[in-house]
């Protein structure tokens, strides 16, 4: 059956090999990406066209993943996915293709669970009691539920989605599938019947409409042989009425025939700011080119703080928006979104006239031709970077391509061809990018949509619903609501029969050992016996003697990343709140030279920054870890490595305070908080950080949002009063961060091709001498609040109108060091009770008690968390939680050796894909080796650990940590909620033991 995939199509971008192959029985195709790594990505994709706002797409999406012919039962195809060492599996619906993904560890599980995972796209049992519980149902209290209805209530009314139909409304006619809303609609989920998404199945879940899309290492005859069952199983079935191609045989969607502008509203308490977008058609997507071009058109006005774009609107004193921003969606006619985020209400109508204006004096005077020419440099390295770390680079276009591409592929080159297309347009003149920008953006027509905040909306909303609710009540009757109470009981039960023990037995989890994993190789600045290696020979051949502290991570890369580690403990308290304003600008200042005192103004800087780097980026923490230390990351071409040095020593010590950068700077940072102040599970973990660490000397605490939101607006006073003890502050700060003892230093990339790694840093960061002893790397855990030293019976519940659910962040304490004994256990104790399918999903989730449920063993910070992620009643679900607890901790519940076999093997695959790519893997050199100050090996040592947990120690672990977050001695509890909730949340925590306080968001 393999010999019946013909390859139609190989081609190479950059190395990287991409081949297309086709069934010439099932019209099956398969796309394998090259990439090296030990991960391994699938995206299995089919394109998915629909007409009305019913939500067939996203339904079909969810029924795939409850049983399949083969596999009749819900849960089955994460529990496999986890023994194939992936951490279950995923899905996306976009308006024009839906997309089934799953990555593994190693290629030998890919290859196990691919055949069972088509099996459940193209033979789903689409039961319905599937349908009942997943897509939509009305409970004994006569609300609306099941798990889509719940997510599209939770997306249905937020200011983006809301923006987004309207967009939709008017740029496409009712007989465009582009119209409509593939998530489906409250009001019309509300009366979808299951017979209508198994028709829409039939019509669009064939062999010939599926493309799967394969990146990682992957031999291609193993691959094949792999799908020779599921060639003969599509062919048993007989063969299918001639298929026509969606998107691409429908009829097209006539450009706008006018320009409009609609102001709509969205429910929100806070009325301050808005949103403003502003919508085009551009090219056809086969119309490569004009794509390119049209891209870095959008790049030149919105990249970088000197942009014209944002120069005018976001960068100056009295802001139009927080952020200014272009999304391109690949359809057949490509959409051209421009986003403005954040608009102060008074200013919501000015925006677009001030953008056209932006536009006209580029019509008038052309394009600064020597920023064109640097952007469009930059973006060739971009581009090449990706290749490098980001598997989707070529796995994206291969996707979109499948959708739109010729039959024959032979126009597969033109999906992924960025880089011939940058080198065309970079021999572009003025007048022809002058010319795609009048044609594309100032002549074409255009809808333009304003979204205002409103509360009366806000309220109206509540109100509607509630009705809305109290009437279905009344209409169902006591008795119709009883019956519906068991239905559903019915219906989850026979969802929830058990998926026999030997189906897992019968699926071999493959051996660790056969992981390819990335090779890098450390050495150190000063001659170090543990490194043993080529990498520290070549570093010990340089005899410069560098006064710093630096690990030299290699790997086969054409980029060096430099990194600056800085400790912030020295700092005192009243200066720690400066850190957020000291690195947003800190790559934004003006440069004042030590030798003459001559000034580069900050524009000229940002604009030679652009010349000589890839990226760059600083701010507090490492991937959310560590915030106690800062970081100041800087890429450039591996030939740029002195001069990315010397960037660093400007950046760090040369630069001047300037008062209107800082007024800019800190008004932005004031004005992005009121929408984060909307997202009650961030504002959940915001207030848990208020009550756990220390106000004088932790930086999650004094960065905190609530902190922040009254020292930003203090500093904005005083830099219009009394400026110099605001540079004064930022002064001071800078000298105690940037002292030697305080830096640890990074090179990532390929050392062995440096000349001089070490004489590169004596001769551009400079050499002052020091005595001091290094700082000791700080952990979160040593900068508690007494709360967070003893945790017990505290908590807030937080009022927010805003929201129409609740979430909830519970702390207890866990271990503090990464080689405690218990930590395997505890992680494994932790994967086995919130695993997709597992304990929490199913009773939690699976009852509609909440939509996620999540336990987070966090070492460096030394807490264990169980977070509630939208649920109608977040005491309720913390209850129903302990209750499961409670029962595995008795040994009323055990779990099976499938389910433990299962955890372990789903932990690999989070290991494992910390070293994804090169960058990953060098990056978890230093965390594992400086930060964590354990053993290069420190990840596969720990592999082994998770294999050898037994249940008795995770008997100890749970005793011993995990029982803590559920009983009111020994637990933090914070809620936020929507208000009707309030108070029956806040008493029913006091029944359980809980003291806690009632507030409002804004007065935290
Ligand atoms: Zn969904």
């Amino acid at each position: 059956m393999a010999a019946n995939f013909k390859q139609v199509q190989q081609i190479d971008v950059n190395g990287h090999k991409i081949t297309k192959f086709r069934s010439s029985q099932t019209g099956l195709s398969v796309v394998h990406v090259e990439n090296e790594g030990p991960i391994v990505n699938g995206y299995f994709t089919l394109a998915t066209e629909s007409f009305d706002d019913d939500g067939c797409p996203h339904t079909l999406e969810h029924l795939v993943f409850l049983g399949s012919e083969l596999y009749p039962y819900k849960g089955v195809l994460d529990g496999l996915a986890n023994r194939a060492l992936a951490n279950g599996t995923n899905a996306w619906t976009d308006v024009d293709h839906t997309a089934y993904t799953i990555a593994t560890a190693g290629i030998e599980g890919f290859l196990n669970i691919m055949p069972i995972y088509i099996d459940h796209i193209l033979y789903p049992t689409m039961t319905e009691a599937a349908y009942y519980t997943e897509v939509h149902n009305i409970n004994g209290d006569g609300e609306n539920a099941g798990v889509v209805y719940c997510e599209m209530q939770g997306r249905e009314n937020s200011a983006g989605s809301i923006m987004d139909l309207c967009r939709q409304r008017i740029m496409y006619p009712e007989s465009s599938g582009y119209r409509y809303e593939t998530g489906g609609l409250m009001l019309n989920l509300r009366s979808l019947e299951a017979e209508k998404i198994r028709q829409y199945h039939r019509d669009y879940y064939r062999p010939d409409n599926l493309c799967l899309i394969i990146s990682g290492v992957v031999d291609h005859g193993k691959l094949l042989a792999a799908l020779g069952p599921v060639e003969e199983r599509i062919i048993s079935k007989g063969p299918l009425p001639p298929m026509k191609r969606p998107w691409v045989d429908s009829p097209q969607a006539p450009l706008m025939s006018e320009t409009t502008k609609t102001i709509v509203t969205f429910p929100s308490e806070d009325e301050d700011m808005g949103e403003v977008a502003i919508n085009w058609f551009g090219a056809p997507i086969t119309d490569f080119l004009t794509f390119q071009a049209l891209d870095i058109v959008e790049t030149y006005l919105t990249d970088s703080a000197v942009s014209v774009l944002q120069k005018e609107m976001v960068e100056i004193e009295d802001p139009y928006c927080t952020s200014v921003e272009f999304y391109t969606s690949q359809r057949i006619r490509t959409e051209i979104k421009l986003s403005f985020d954040s608009v102060p209400t008074e200013k919501l109508e000015e925006v677009e006239p001030k953008f056209f204006a932006i536009l006209d004096k580029i019509v008038k005077e052309g394009f600064d031709m020597d920023r064109m020419a640097a952007v469009i440099k930059r973006e060739k390295l971009k581009l090449l970077d990706r290749l490098e770390t980001d598997h989707m680079t070529l796995a994206w276009p291969c996707l979109v391509h499948s959708l739109y591409g010729k039959k024959d592929d032979s126009d597969l080159a033109g999906f992924t061809n960025d880089l011939d297309n940058l080198d065309k347009v970079a021999t572009f003149d003025n007048a022809t990018w002058v010319k795609y920008l009048r044609e594309y953006y100032v002549d074409s027509k255009r809808a333009t949509v304003i979204a205002k905040p409103s509360a009366a909306h806000a309220a109206k909303q509540a109100e509607d619903e509630a009705n809305r609710i109290e009437e279905q009540r009344k209409r169902l009757g006591e008795k119709k609501l009883k019956e519906l109470e068991e239905a559903l009981q019915k219906h989850q039960a026979q969802n929830d029969i058990p998926v026999p023990a030997e189906i897992f037995d019968n699926f071999p989890i493959p051996d660790v050992k056969g992981i390819e994993m990335i090779k890098v190789i450390t050495g150190r600045s000063q001659p170090d016996k543990h490194f043993d290696n080529e990498v520290q020979k070549h570093i010990d051949s340089d005899p410069a003697k560098v006064p710093y502290f630096i690990e030299y991570d290699h790997i086969k890369s054409e980029f060096v990343e430099l990194t600056l580690f800085f400790t912030s403990t020295d700092l005192p308290s009243h200066l720690r709140p400066y850190l957020d304003i000291y690195f947003d600008s800190f790559y934004s200042l003006p440069l004042v030279d030590p030798a003459t005192g001559k000034e580069t103004p900050f524009e000229q800087v940002v604009k030679l920054l652009d010349q000589d780097t890839v990226s760059r980026a600083c701010g507090v923490g490492v991937g959310g870890m560590f915030r106690q230390l800062a970081l100041v990351i800087l890429k450039t071409e591996k030939a740029k490595y002195s001069e990315g040095i010397a960037w660093l020593q400007k950046m760090t010590w040369h630069t001047r305070f300037d008062i209107e950068r800082l007024k800019v700077i800190t008004t932005k940072l004031l004005n992005d908080i009121p929408q984060q102040k909307r997202d009650g599970s961030r504002m959940s973990k915001a207030c848990m950080d208020v009550i756990t660490y220390d106000h004088e000397k932790s930086n999650i605490a004094s960065l905190n949002i609530f902190q922040q939101s009254k020292f930003l607006a203090d500093v904005l006073k005083q830099l219009e009063k009394e400026p110099e003890v605001v540079v004064k502050a930022l002064t001071e700060l800078r000298e105690i961060l940037t002292r030697p003892a305080n830096i640890h230093v990074q090179v990532q990339g390929n050392i062995l091709q440096q000349n001089e790694p070490k004489a590169a840093w004596v001769k551009n960061f400079g050499a002052k001498e020091t005595s001091a002893t290094l700082a000791p790397i700080p952990f979160s855990s040593q900068v508690w609040s007494e709360a967070g030293k003893a945790p017990g019976k505290k908590g807030f519940v937080v009022n927010m109108p805003s929201i129409e659910s609740s979430f909830a962040s519970h702390v207890a304490r866990g271990p503090t060091d990464f080689l405690d004994p218990d930590y395997a256990a505890l992680l494994v104790l932790a994967e086995c009770l919130d695993t997709l399918e597992g304990p929490f999903w199913k009773q939690l989730r699976g009852s509609g008690a909440v939509y996620g449920a999540n336990l987070r063993v966090d070492v460096e910070a030394g807490f264990l968390s169980f977070t509630i992620y939208r649920s109608p009643d977040a005491l309720r679900a913390y209850n129903l939680a302990a209750k499961i607890v409670e029962d595995y901790a008795s040994g009323k519940t055990k779990f099976t050796k499938q389910e433990l076999e299962g955890a372990k093997a789903s932990i690999v695959y989070r290991i494992v894909r910390k070293e994804e790519t090169i960058s990953g893997a060098a990056t978890e050199a230093f965390v594992n080796q400086v930060l964590k100050k354990v053993s290069a090996n420190y990840n596969k040592e720990f592999l082994e650990r998770v294999q050898a947990v037994t249940p008795e120690q995770m008997q100890h672990a749970m005793d011993k940590y995990l029982r803590n977050v559920f009983s009111a001695d020994n637990s933090i509890v914070v809620v936020t909620s929507a208000t009707t909730k309030v108070k029956d949340i806040s008493e029913g925590f006091k029944k359980i033991g809980f003291q806690l306080e009632t507030k409002n968001i804004d007065d935290i």
